[in-house]
């Protein structure tokens, strides 16, 4: 079973909604990624996620690899805060590629109960069911 969430597909691991570009790269490599790495998709096609579309990089080179401070520029709304958030930048990182203050990003997350651990879940409020802005 999948789903979409901010474009990623989402799939059931272990009983909890993942992106499924992490779950193949994670079972590719043998281990969990670990806090400064991400999955980046080469063809940049987010819902092709056959493993030679997936780039294991640290969050620093993904940062510069997409140029995001460019391509985000005066683009500081709340799908883009969503959509870094969920990609799993800090507060910090997301503030410095936006050039907004870290509260803005922060007041953002909480304010659409945006969770990282609950992709796709949401209440009836559409809200995401647990809120977890960690910054
Ligand atoms: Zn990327």
């Amino acid at each position: 079973m999948s789903c979409m969430s901010y474009g990623y597909i989402i799939v059931k691991d272990n009983a909890k909604w993942r992106r499924e570009h992490i779950v193949i790269m994670e079972h590719s490599i043998g281990r969990k990624l670990n806090k400064n790495e991400i999955v980046h998709h080469i063809n940049g096609n987010k819902t092709d996620n056959r493993i030679v579309n997936l780039q294991l990089m640290t969050k620093g080179e993904h940062i510069t690899l997409h140029n995001f401070a460019r391509e985000y520029k005066h683009k500081a709304d709340d799908e883009t805060i969503q959509n870094l958030y969920a990609e799993e930048y800090s507060g910090r990182q997301i503030a410095s590629i936006l050039k907004i203050g870290k509260s803005t990003v922060l007041n953002c997350i909480q304010r659409l109960g945006v969770s990282r651990n609950n992709f796709g879940i949401r209440n009836e409020n559409g809200k995401f069911a647990e809120r977890k802005a960690v910054i």
